[in-house]
């Protein structure tokens, strides 16, 4: 083998060789990436995050919730998470009524005078104006959606009673 041959061969193997990590850093980055989606997904307030302790709203509520505020112009929208076992109290929203996107874990939504529904991630719930309703958690999991609400001239909430243990206790 003359030494042009033995340099070509070298420089193949240096070029394969150079491929081949380059490859083996590209598929660790990607299953770094991956595992982080994974975390955020399954990290309590799932893709749009936690937020913070949703303090102003602890007296319609029992448990403890968290509010990730996403929208404010046009259309007023939050990612709202619950601690296992929390739920807001019976409610109205005037005028306007109110749309909930679920993103993560599992919880519930009833309207008054009908059964629960359970809800889960891909979940939407039309929730009309003037209707006496609650959402949150299950017992044993977290649960997020975003709110987004309807927009109407003077629309309002009003907060009523607070869901009773009896009551909740009965759901799964
Ligand atoms: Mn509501």
């Amino acid at each position: 083998m003359d030494f042009k041959k033995v340099l070509m061969v070298g420089l193949g193997l240096c070029m394969a060789f150079t491929l081949i990590i380059g490859d083996r850093v590209m598929a660790k980055e990607e299953l770094a990436n991956e595992a982080q989606a994974a975390k955020a997904e399954t990290a309590p307030g799932g893709i749009f995050g936690l937020g913070e302790e949703n303090t102003a709203y602890n007296k319609y509520f029992i448990g403890k919730s968290y509010l990730k505020p996403l929208t404010s112009e046009g259309v007023s929208s939050s990612n709202v998470t619950f601690e296992p076992g929390c739920r807001n109290n019976w409610h109205i929203h005037h005028k306007g009524g109110q749309i909930l996107l679920v993103t993560a874990g599992r919880g519930y939504y009833q309207e008054e005078g009908k059964p629960a529904q359970e809800l889960h991630p891909g979940d939407v719930v039309n929730i009309p104006a003037e209707v006496k309703h609650w959402h949150g958690a299950a017992k044993d999991s977290w649960f997020s959606h975003i709110a987004i609400a309807v927009p109407a001239e003077g629309a309002t909430t009003e907060w009523l009673e607070p869901v009773g243990d009896a009551e909740y206790s009965k759901l799964k």
